[in-house]
């Protein structure tokens, strides 16, 4: 079945001549690395691409190989053809489906298990580990040699995703291809140290900030940290600076969810879901129009930080209280 839609997906491509990828809002490694490497083997096959994402690349992605390709305005005219790359639905990245012409070959490749099959083919894959896994097979299906550039795209998507290979959602195939793209010459030292290694001070400014607000509920079991505006303004870090913050609030001992509220603007608060070992955050942010993974989730919810805070604090409370009693 799997390979079946790999096939359709490959030979989509191969008939096009011009291609549109489109990744999700707030960036992240799988998205923009798993994009970059599929736009860089279509170039390869001498396709016009464009590439696509709605906000400012995070500083610590900016060294991949193709990121100047990325654009933040949409292709206009859009291609027939639009591959989504790690887009669980349309508004991820700020569509609707009234926005893209009515006979647009629509292909959604993701690994969330919210992914709502928006696409003409949908290769939706929540076992992945990362988007960057069905990219690396699709990339093999076209017969494109793995260049370094390509294999460091991939290589980032699968080791943020992943959390450095250490989330449950690493598996032996997640290594394995781990292992052919060390094999096609990226230098891991250089990738490791962008992306982990080259902290903004601002970014400590932030971290300061919210480790100030960080609050523990229901016996030690949930972690919640807040940012407000201020705290962005003040410090003078951009919202993508958050990114990984929640995990001083996820792996304190104890800890089974662990939240960060960021206040966007003034009633509109984005919220990052994390969970260790058994509860599902993807059923919270899916009940406020969000989605993930079980382990990983968010949400926007148009409140105060304040309100938005009690209110997916006592949801959250209440199913960790179910989950004890069962
Ligand atoms: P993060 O907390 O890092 O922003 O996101 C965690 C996971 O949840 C990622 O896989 C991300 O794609 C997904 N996610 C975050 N916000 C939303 C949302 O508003 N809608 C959906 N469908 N997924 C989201
Ligand atoms: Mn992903």
């Amino acid at each position: 079945m799997i390979n079946s839609v790999i096939t359709q997906m490959a030979e989509e491509l191969r008939k096009a001549s011009k291609v549109a990828l489109f990744s999700h809002v707030s960036p992240d490694g799988d998205c923009i690395g798993s994009m970059l490497g599929i736009g860089l083997a279509l170039e390869a096959l001498g396709k016009e691409v464009a590439m696509f994402n709605p906000d400012p690349i995070p500083r610590n992605l900016s060294f991949l190989p193709g990121v100047d390709k990325i654009t933040q305005s949409m292709p206009d005219p859009l291609p027939e053809t639009l591959l989504f790359v790690d887009c669980a639905d349309l508004q991820r990245v700020q569509l609707q489906r009234e926005d893209l012409p009515a006979d647009a070959v629509i292909l959604n490749l993701d690994h969330h298990i919210s992914n709502q099959n928006f696409g003409r083919i949908n290769w939706v894959d929540s076992q992945a580990a990362a988007s960057g896994e069905l990219a690396y097979a699709l990339v093999r299906r076209l017969n494109v040699e793995l260049t370094q550039e390509i294999a460091a795209n991939f290589y980032t998507a699968l080791l943020t995703d992943t959390g450095s290979f250490k989330y449950a959602n690493t598996t032996a195939k997640t290594h394995q291809i781990a292992g052919e793209l060390i094999e096609a010459g990226i230098s891991l030292g250089d990738i490791h140290h962008f992306v982990f290694d080259q902290t903004p001070m601002v970014k400590l400014e932030l971290l300061r900030r919210g480790l100030n607000q960080l609050q523990f509920f229901a016996e030690g079991q949930l972690g919640m940290m807040t940012l407000r505006k201020q705290d962005f303004e003040e410090s003078g870090a951009e919202e993508s600076l958050s990114e990984g913050l929640i995990d001083h609030a996820r792996t304190v001992e104890g800890v089974e969810v662990a939240v960060l509220l960021k206040e966007a603007k003034p009633d509109v608060v984005r919220v990052s879901l994390r969970s260790n070992r058994w509860f599902d955050v993807n059923r919270i942010a899916d009940g406020f129009g969000g989605g993930g993974h079980q382990r990983a989730a968010g949400c926007t919810l148009h409140l105060s930080l304040e309100e938005a805070k009690q209110k997916v604090r006592q949801i959250i409370e209440e199913e960790l209280k179910l989950g004890r009693s069962h």
